[in-house]
């Protein structure tokens, strides 16, 4: 099957060949499913076939579509620098703003006609302004543009966003091929069954707490951490940046989904154990959101220290918001 680079996920890569096969390709997409399961991935093995000349695409007779892997496009798209290709991510510490959006119209003003392909990775990250101004260019597409819109939160999206694209979902990875996409990373087979655990199946969340544990120096030390946080909670954002990262709300908000995660994969295997840590991850959940919401990046760190130092996490539950700043 084409997208081989991508394991899993069998219903939405099967969807992208048989539509590309055809030639009945969509002016947008929306691939939605939890952070870290492969959307960003697979968008972007998707825009390669979009602009690969040799992709097999609309041609009944070629026996599979997919980039051939080898031409000088499929080489840019790799190496991030294609002329037919932007990607829009959000800048340090701001979402994806309307400077942004309008360098994207201007580039697709450019040679009109021919295929251009925008992902946009996480759209949930528009500012509003922004988002008005991509659904403007959405309602009137320029003829050759597709659209690749990467969603976590597709609730967060102005509704006309979501009903101008074709949604492919995508939910988190069966075990199996969670743990063929860790071998390939050469993650310990026992720690990666760990990381399934503790993600769920999203193995990029996975590859992410496993950086986090090496950043540590290892598991023992990893584990050490989320059992007694150090005594200056800023401290704690050194599991999800290298040194000298700010505590700012991106490497916060890194940091409470990476303890979150943490506590639940290494959750001790008693029904006490698991209570105790699945109790952690829903409160530090629970800060991540209110951080998503502008709450302070300082408070959420407290309150994530507060939570993994609790005997009973539970009791925290009613205390946590007021000591966040949200009422
Ligand atoms: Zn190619």
């Amino acid at each position: 099957m084409a997208f081989d680079e991508v394991l899993g996920h069998e219903q939405a890569r099967d969807g992208f060949c048989r539509a590309l096969k055809r030639g009945r390709i969509a002016h947008a997409y929306l691939l939605a499913g939890p952070e870290g399961v492969g959307k960003g991935l697979l968008a972007l093995q998707v825009a390669a076939t979009l602009l690969c000349p040799h992709s097999g695409i609309g041609s009944s007779a070629s026996a599979e579509v997919g980039k051939c892997g080898d031409c000088g496009s499929c080489h840019a798209v790799n190496s991030a620098n294609h002329g037919g290709l932007q990607i829009l991510t959000p800048g340090e510490g701001r979402g994806i703003d309307l400077g942004q959006i309008r360098e994207m119209i201007r580039f697709l003003s450019l040679r009109s006609g021919e295929r251009r392909v925008i992902l946009i990775e996480p759209t949930e990250r528009l500012a509003e302004p922004a988002a008005s101004a991509l659904l403007k260019t959405l309602e009137e597409p320029p003829p050759g543009a597709v659209f690749l819109l990467v969603c976590h939160r597709p609730a967060q999206l102005l509704t006309t966003i979501v009903s101008r694209c074709q949604r492919v979902t995508m939910g988190p990875l069966a075990r199996e091929p969670f743990l063929e996409v860790l071998a390939g990373r050469q993650v310990d087979h026992q720690l990666a069954c760990r990381l399934y655990q503790g993600t769920g199946g999203r193995p990029g969340a996975a590859l992410s707490l496993f950086e986090a544990i090496e950043r540590c120096g290892g598991e023992q030390r990893f584990r050490a951490v989320i059992a007694s946080p150090p005594e200056d909670p800023r401290d704690l954002v050194a599991i999800s940046t290298e040194d000298g990262g700010k505590p700012d709300r991106d490497a916060v908000l890194a940091t409470v989904g990476l303890l979150a995660d943490g506590v639940w994969a290494f959750r001790g295997d008693d029904p006490a154990g698991r209570r105790l840590a699945a109790e952690r991850a829903t409160l530090l959940a629970q800060v991540a959101r209110h951080v998503e919401w502008s709450g302070s990046p300082d408070l959420a760190l407290e309150a994530a220290a507060m939570i993994l130092s609790a005997l009973d996490p539970a009791e925290l539950r009613f205390r946590l918001p007021r000591s966040l700043g949200v009422a």
